[in-house]
């Protein structure tokens, strides 16, 4: 079972500073009533976050009713690229839903034009066709099906393999959850299709081994035939470690697609958006995919996804044959188109580069003089601090769980752990934190682990 908070208010030292306040009890006294309709009314499975009861957010701070203030390290969970509550995003939101056109299923509408022509705009050839969904999942399920039909339509039933990597993690839906990594998360699915395989994802921390050798003797030791591969689908990095594969890698496994009439998919749900320094994740790796899926940054706000592709494997469904009642959402469109404007208009992919500098610099001197840090991955605005036992390099949640915990004490809002044994302590703020707020959340990450190792008991 999956950790969770404990709800008795403990007392923290206040904190106040112009960029943080902590003045109440954690979690605030005030908060507990709230929290309590969500445990009762909710699933078990929704809780599991720091209990902090969200009031406003602006920027990169995040605010509760009762005086408290955060830095933001979670930008939700990598959604708030642009930023927490921009005015932008906020009127493109209130312009559109004042049209009183809230929804449209796939009827057309302009702002869903203007989106999909955007976004292919910003995308490399060949991916210029662009589909909408709503969550992450529906655009993994999607790029699966896209896969599968080609495959099939190409090389015959049997090439159909989707293969995926080991700890990945691509949703919860059947497709997508069948595709992560996690087998924790699979054991629901008692008819597990065989069609889905994971090879090991070449981080060069929990897997040493980084070539692409490795891809090839797995899928042999699998009993896979090259030519029964429908699909690779990658997380541009990997989510559950923030760690990228080598490039030379990522150029060897698109040749290999090419060799095999393989579709390769990068999953940029997380990637996307300017989160690593770059516009899109890929292009650290110097190669395109055939198709690639977003969600999260895409709008900074409300729910979006989409499939961008190829536009011949685009088009292999007829007309109403591939649609979602959400699909272009009109007022999910208006945001998205404002918090893409934000993102060019404000240079934050560069910011994001520049500030990721810093940011990886100050974490590797943090992690220098712990042997219990394993590895800092990551690129531009995310990074995985990942913490282990030093005498037997066994993932250490329990430590990930302090760190976390003290962060949110002090005033820097993470969410909680994630990865193999919850063992990374992820850091992703909005694309628009400032180099002040920055440097300053940075210096409390480093007093919760410097506390956190020397009595991780103590942080509950
Ligand atoms: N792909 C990746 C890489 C993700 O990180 C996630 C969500 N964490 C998903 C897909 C699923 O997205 P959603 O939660 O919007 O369904």
């Amino acid at each position: 079972m999956a950790k969770d908070y404990d709800l008795t208010p403990k007392r923290v030292p206040h904190i106040d500073t112009p960029l943080r306040r902590i003045q109440t009890e954690i979690p605030a006294p005030g908060s507990l009533a709230v929290l309590e309709t969500l445990a009762r009314w909710e699933p078990l499975a929704m809780r599991g976050q720091p209990p902090i009861l969200w009031d406003h957010a602006t920027g990169f701070q995040v605010y509760d009713a009762f005086g408290n203030c955060w830095i933001d390290w979670s930008s939700g969970v990598l959604i708030t690229n642009a930023g927490h509550g921009r005015q932008e995003i906020r009127d493109a939101i209130s312009r559109q839903a004042a049209q009183s056109l809230l929804t449209s299923y796939c009827f057309p509408n302009l702002e869903r034009a203007q989106l999909v022509e955007r976004l292919a705009g910003l995308l490399p050839e060949p991916l210029k066709k662009v589909f909408l969904l709503t969550t992450g999942s529906e655009a993994v399920e999607c790029a699966i099906k896209l896969c599968r039909a080609w495959g099939v339509s190409h090389g015959g039933r049997g090439k159909n393999i989707i293969v995926s990597f080991e700890k990945g993690f691509h949703g919860r839906t059947m497709g997508s959850q069948q595709a992560g990594g996690i087998p924790a998360l699979k054991e629901w699915i008692v008819n597990l299709d065989p069609g889905f395989v994971q090879v090991p994802f070449p981080d060069g921390f929990w897997t040493k081994d980084t070539s692409f050798d490795l891809f090839e003797s797995s899928l042999r030791n699998s009993g896979i035939d090259p030519a029964n591969v429908a699909g690779v689908l990658m997380e541009t990095y990997q989510g559950g470690t923030s760690a990228f594969a080598p490039p030379a890698y990522a150029k060897r496994l698109r040749e290999w697609c090419q060799r095999h009439g393989a579709l390769l998919v990068f999953d940029e749900v997380q990637a996307g958006f300017g989160r690593t320094g770059t516009l899109w994740g890929f292009e650290h790796y110097g190669v395109v995919p055939d198709l690639a899926t977003f969600g999260k940054g895409i709008s900074s706000s409300l729910p979006l996804s989409a499939v961008a592709g190829r536009p011949e494997v685009m088009d292999q469904f007829g007309p109403g044959s591939m649609t979602s009642t959400h699909s272009g959402n009109p007022v999910c469109c208006a945001a998205a188109l404002a918090s893409i404007e934000l993102i060019v208009g404000e240079h934050l992919v560069a910011q994001a580069a520049q500030l990721g500098a810093l940011l990886h610099a100050r974490l590797r001197e943090i992690q220098k003089p712990h042997p219990e840090i394993g590895a800092v991955l990551g690129k531009g605005l995310v990074a995985g601090f990942i913490c282990v036992h030093p005498e037997t390099g066994q993932p250490d949640g329990e430590l990930a769980w302090a760190i976390v915990q003290r962060c949110i004490e002090k005033g820097v809002l993470l969410f909680s752990p994630v990865g193999y044994n919850g063992s990374t302590v992820k850091i992703a703020p909005p694309l628009c934190i400032t180099e002040e707020a920055l440097l300053e959340s940075l210096a409390a990450f480093e007093e919760a682990v410097t506390e956190s190792l020397a009595r991780p008991e103590a942080a509950r």
